[in-house]
Formats: structure tokens, C-alpha cells, sequence
């Protein structure tokens, strides 16, 4: 039963599995979902194109699913206003799905840092190159990105950046990194088995619960690391509360813009949250001992490293989400770690406007899959292991 399976103190953290549960289910979940739909939001600035710094482009960008649109400038910025409108059938997938408005830089998300992150090799001061994604249309599912290239990122990842698999030879740093991509990976995979393309003839798309277990349930590890890579990223959050309170959500609808801060507001003091989980990661423990910086010196190299893979990944779509995710996983390790040896203080935290859209993003889809894993993960094991 999964229940007993994943019982009592996620592994490193504060907080048990059914508080995660209960909580991400009364609280977490139905928030975010809102929060990720407001203008502030859901436009996320990347630079799209392969630019693998390690290896040639090996020729999957072409794949239909992978695209995400970019529409020719003359057709927006109307068609951002209109999500639904019908008169966009240029763009990825015969939907207005995959709009990207180059002129909403200039207009909106003004007044935010651009300091560069030490734990991430992107960021969104690369203006000339960078795109505005509609996140909303262009959602995390199946793309038939797989074989050899997909298989090469996932190995570059584990076998030279998270050095060996977990193991008694690792320190307790080390075992954090791996855990934080094992449960990113866990959660990319749920996304893909809960959104796949069952037919391809005849378009149809829904969820792969095979693919769900042999991927993630049938792995209890694969489990809790997602478990583990959420509450991380949820402590993260609520400890640059004060920060993301008073943070710049303008993006010209006064309207819409109250209801980006109310929701935050929510997501980041809320007291049921507070009482049940107050600290969901215990930050103050790592980096203790003499090897401590060196150790945390080494760890940012890892994952700067992991950050500059995701433009090698052969999709369009997976790169973006790919990005998304690990620029959001960087931003959680700089709001809880220390930048070059000094402590942040709420006062002096600062965060790119990129940095926060994807800390938020990664955050509500972390809540998808711990939710999707909750709610279908006991039936998936009974029929698969009932087989
Ligand atoms: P993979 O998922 O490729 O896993 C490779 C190996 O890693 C496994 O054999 C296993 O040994 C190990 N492994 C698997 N899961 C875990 C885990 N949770 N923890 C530790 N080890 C693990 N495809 C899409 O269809 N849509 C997407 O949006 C998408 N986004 C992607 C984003 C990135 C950054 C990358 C690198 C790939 C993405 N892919 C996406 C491809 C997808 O992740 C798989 O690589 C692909 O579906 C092939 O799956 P696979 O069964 O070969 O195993």
C-alpha cells in the first residue's frame, strides 16, 4: 500500500508524508494553480534555440510535439489578451498555444535586479536572444523526445555532475543534489505519463499509468526524492517570504496584478501552513565542517554544470520546461544558501524577475505531481502489481 510506503518525516525534511498531502491538497495546489495563471506568471523569457556548449545538435529539435511557436511579431500583442481567440493557426499545433510577445519587455516587469546567479548558468540578461513564452500554452507533456539524446542529458546529468549514485561514500550535500534532480526527474516523468499521447492517428491524448509506475511508482526512491525536491522548494519560498511580498508583480492590470499578490500573499503566510509545516527543509545543517565551503564551491560548479545542459536538450518544449525547472531549482539554492560564503538576509536578497516566475512555476509543478502521486499512485500499484 502506498500509504505505508511513504509514511512518517520525508528523509531530510520537517515535515510527514500526509501533512505533505493534506497540505498541498487543501492549500498548496489549489493556489498555485491560480498563481501560475496570471499575467505575471505565466510569461517566462527564455532563450530557446539548441546552443549545447558540449556536443552538436543532433537533429531532434525537428520533432512536431517538441515545437513551441514562435508567431511573427505582427500577431501580437493582440493575441496575448485573447488566449482563445481562433485567429491564430500558425502556431504550434494548429492552437494559439505557443505565443511569444518580444514587446511585453519594455511594457511590463519593470524594476527588477538583474544580478546574476551563481548557481545557474542562464539568466535574463541575455536580452537579444531571449524570448517571452505563454507557459499556460505551452504546457509539460509528452513530446516524443527520447532514445539517445534525451538519454545522453539524463546521463551527463547523473554520472558527471552527481557524481555516483547515492551510496555511503557521498556526504550529506552531495546526497541533497542528487535528490533535488532525482525528484525533478520523478516529476518530469509523472508530467509526461499524465499528459502522453495515446494515439497518435487519431490525436488523442490522456494518462499512461504504466508508464507512471514503470517510471516513478515502481521506484520508491524516485518517490520520496520528489516528496524531498518539494518541500525543499517550498521552504525556499517561504523563507524569501518577505522578500516575495513586497516584490514587483506590475504588469499593467491593476486587477489582475492584486490578485498575483493576494495569491502570494496566501501561498507565503498562510497559518495553517505555518502550524503544520513550519520549517518543511532544515537549510542551517548543511555546509558544516571544515570542508563546508570547498564542498559548497564544488556543488555550485555541479550545478551550474546541470543548468548549461539544459540547452542541449534536443526539444524545444522539454528545454524550456527543462530550463524553467532548473533556473527555479538554482533560485531556491541561492535564496538558502549563502552566495560566496555570505549569508542572505531577507534585506539583502535579491532575485531576477526570471528567478521568481520560475521558483513559482517550479513549485506548482512539483504540487502536480506530489498531488497526481497522492491521489492515483494506490490504484496504479494495485493494478500493475495485481498483473
Ligand atoms: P529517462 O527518463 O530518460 O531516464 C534515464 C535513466 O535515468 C533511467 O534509465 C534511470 O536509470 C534513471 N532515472 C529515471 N528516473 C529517475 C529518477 N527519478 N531518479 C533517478 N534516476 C532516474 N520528454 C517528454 O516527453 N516531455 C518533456 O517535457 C520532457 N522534458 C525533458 C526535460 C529534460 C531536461 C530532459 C533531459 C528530458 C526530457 N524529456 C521529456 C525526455 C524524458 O525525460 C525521457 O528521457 C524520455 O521519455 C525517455 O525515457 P526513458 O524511459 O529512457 O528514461
Amino acid at each position: 500500500c502506498l500509504c505505508a510506503k511513504y509514511s512518517g518525516i520525508v528523509e531530510d525534511c520537517c515535515c510527514d508524508y500526509e501533512t505533505v498531502d493534506r497540505l498541498n491538497e487543501e492549500l498548496l495546489h489549489p493556489s498555485l494553480q491560480e498563481l501560475v495563471k496570471t499575467a505575471f506568471f505565466r510569461y517566462f523569457k527564455a532563450k530557446l534555440w539548441c546552443d549545447c556548449p558540449f556536443w552538436p545538435d543532433d537533429g531532434m529539435c525537428r520533432l512536431r510535439d517538441c515545437s513551441v511557436c514562435e508567431c511573427p511579431d505582427s500577431e501580437f500583442p493582440e493575441s496575448f489578451k485573447m488566449p482563445h481567440s481562433q485567429e491564430d493557426p500558425i502556431c504550434q499545433e494548429g492552437k494559439p498555444q505557443a505565443a511569444v510577445d518580444r514587446t511585453i519587455d519594455s511594457k511590463s516587469f519593470r524594476g527588477w535586479t538583474e544580478a546574476d546567479n551563481p548557481w545557474t548558468y542562464d539568466d535574463e540578461t541575455d536580452n537579444s536572444e531571449m524570448t517571452y513564452v505563454n507557459l499556460q500554452l505551452n504546457p509539460e507533456r509528452y513530446t516524443g523526445y527520447t532514445g539517445p539524446s534525451a538519454r545522453r542529458i539524463w546521463d551527463a546529468i547523473y554520472s558527471e555532475n552527481c557524481p555516483k549514485y547515492p551510496s555511503e561514500e557521498l556526504c550529506h550535500e552531495e546526497k541533497i543534489l542528487y535528490k533535488l534532480i532525482s525528484g525533478l526527474h520523478s516529476s518530469i516523468s509523472i508530467h509526461i505519463a499524465a499528459d502522453y499521447l495515446l494515439d497518435e492517428a487519431i490525436n488523442s491524448w490522456g494518462q499512461n499509468l504504466s508508464l507512471m509506475y514503470d517510471r516513478v511508482l515502481s521506484y520508491p526512491d524516485r518517490v520520496r526524492n520528489l516528496y524531498f525536491t518539494f518541500l525543499f522548494v517550498l521552504r525556499a519560498v517561504t523563507k524569501a517570504a518577505d522578500y516575495l511580498e513586497y516584490a514587483e508583480y506590475d504588469t499593467g492590470n491593476p486587477n489582475e496584478d492584486l490578485k498575483t499578490q493576494s495569491l502570494m500573499r496566501q501561498l507565503l503566510f498562510n497559518p495553517k501552513l505555518q502550524a503544520a509545516c513550519p520549517v518543511p527543509f532544515d537549510e542551517a545543517k548543511l555546509w558544516k565542517g571544515q570542508r563546508g565551503p570547498e564542498l559548497k564551491q564544488q556543488i555550485q560548479k555541479q550545478f551550474r554544470n546541470i543548468s548549461a545542459l539544459m540547452d542541449c536538450v534536443g526539444c524545444e518544449k522539454c528545454r524550456l520546461w527543462g530550463k524553467l525547472q532548473v533556473l527555479g531549482l538554482g533560485t531556491a539554492l541561492k535564496i538558502l544558501f549563502s552566495v560566496d560564503g555570505q549569508e542572505h538576509s531577507a534585506q539583502n536578497l535579491q532575485l531576477q524577475r526570471n528567478e521568481v516566475i520560475a521558483l513559482m512555476n517550479l513549485l506548482n509543478r512539483l504540487s502536480e505531481s506530489v498531488r497526481f502521486v497522492h491521489e492515483m499512485g494506490p490504484s496504479v500499484e494495485r493494478i500493475m502489481e495485481g498483473q
